[in-house]
């Protein structure tokens, strides 16, 4: 069970006021704030373990290698991966596919080869393939989506052929908060000989994640929508697939040996981690996951879906409202439109009553266009949020629509 006043207490920044108001803060889908064991971890990061890793045998440098290591593990056992080599820290979810978008169609995509992704995507997992294909000139083939927000998973079938290479699709919809059937379109992809892409920068925060049960090739996600530190994420992918992928970027740490005439790799995961490494923000990230598995993301995954059934519900109640997203199997984030005001005046409004929510596109311009707006509100729930808080962002739509109509209460 959870202790929500407990959990509230741990995050510092819910404490504060703005304009006066406390704060309820609904754009976890944008990042999430973080509780203070990762605020310490950081602070005891820089003031008393940071030396570079991987190159120095002094105490220090030694000590931050293993705390770097120690946070691959940990994020090994969250992820439930075989191996802690098939654990790559990148900058985030965008880095992750990135880096695949680039190695894998190195490796693996030419001419007349096609990728699917969906219409629900983030402009990360979609952007990244379009460069891919326009550099080997392969075909992008996207999923069309119900009017409720769900995959037409028929239509996915008929794109499936001998042709396509990898299908990268979001496994919770950042907009409409649908969590797509992931397991049944790897099982189609595989069974047409396809790789596929989890992007988990929506899920992994929400639901606990498997990525041998759900037999994924590759999973990405961000540390910053995981109650951790932003420019730090990870890129999962099984070890067989990494091992037949060129690395995307060349620098230190992912060599072995350096030659004018020829260089060789570093195994993995230091192939795909050139440079620097965040180790920092990797031990905060660490520092996340401990703290959520404390609380156990089964119990964290039950109350955000009681708050989220208790939201839609007092969402449908008002008047003028109209709800972005009906799929049943759903995360807490709903985008809606009040009839008659822009996206941007109710975000506006909502803020000077203390509550923060997104307005805009969402990264999401392709689901904007299906759905022909320019845009939505959205709210999204994490961990931390309270009824009390989704009676506070209804009463507020709801005296946005008297501002601008006069609607009865
Ligand atoms: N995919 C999805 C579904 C997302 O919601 C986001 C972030 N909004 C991203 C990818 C990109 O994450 P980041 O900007 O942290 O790399």
């Amino acid at each position: 069970m959870i202790d929500i006043q407990k959990i509230r207490a741990d995050f510092p920044i819910l404490r504060q006021k703005v304009y006066g108001k406390p704060l309820a803060y609904l754009d976890n889908g944008a990042t999430t704030q973080k509780p203070q064991t990762v605020i310490d971890t950081l602070m005891r990061m820089y003031s008393r373990q940071n030396a570079n890793i991987h190159r120095g045998v002094h105490y220090l440098s030694e000590q931050a290698t293993e705390a770097y290591e120690s946070a691959r593990r940990t994020l090994r056992d969250f992820l439930n991966a075989a191996l802690s080599q098939e654990i790559i820290f990148t900058a985030g979810a965008t880095a992750g596919i990135n880096t695949v978008a680039f190695s894998y169609g190195e490796r693996f995509v030419g001419a007349g080869d096609e990728i699917i992704v969906s219409v629900m995507e983030h402009h990360s997992n979609i952007v990244p393939w379009q460069m891919m294909c326009n550099r080997k000139n392969a075909r992008l083939k996207v999923i069309p989506i119900t009017a409720g927000g769900e995959l037409i998973m028929d239509e996915y079938r008929k794109l499936l052929s001998p042709k396509t290479r990898l299908v990268a699709i979001t496994h919770v919809s950042n907009t409409l908060g649908t969590i797509n059937p992931v397991k049944e379109i790897i099982r189609l992809a595989h069974d047409a000989g396809a790789h596929v892409l989890i992007d988990g920068a929506q899920s992994v925060q929400h639901i606990p994640i498997d990525v041998q049960e759900m037999d994924c090739d590759f999973f990405v996600f961000s540390g910053h929508k995981l109650y951790g530190p932003t420019g730090i994420g990870v890129l999962y992918g099984r070890r067989e697939l990494l091992e037949e992928l060129p690395p995307c970027q060349g620098g230190g740490d992912m060599v072995d040996c350096v030659r004018f005439e020829q260089t060789t790799y570093n195994e993995l995961p230091f192939k795909f981690e050139a440079g620097t490494a965040n180790y920092i923000d990797a031990v905060g990230l660490e520092s996340a996951v401990n703290y959520i598995r404390a609380i156990g993301i089964e119990n964290i995954a039950a109350y955000e879906h009681e708050l989220m059934n208790y939201t839609r519900e007092e969402l449908r109640k008002i008047d003028g409202i109209r709800l972005f997203g009906t799929a049943e199997n759903r995360v807490g984030t709903f985008s809606f439109l009040l009839e008659g005001v822009h996206p941007y005046d109710t975000g506006m409004i909502l803020d000077k009553m203390g509550i923060a929510v997104r307005t805009g596109t969402h990264c999401t311009q392709p689901l904007m266009q299906h759905y022909g707006v320019e845009g939505m509100v959205r709210a999204s729930m994490a961990l931390y949020n309270t009824r009390e808080e989704t009676d506070l962002l209804c009463d507020g739509i709801r005296k946005t629509g008297r501002m601008f109509f006069s609607r009865p209460a």
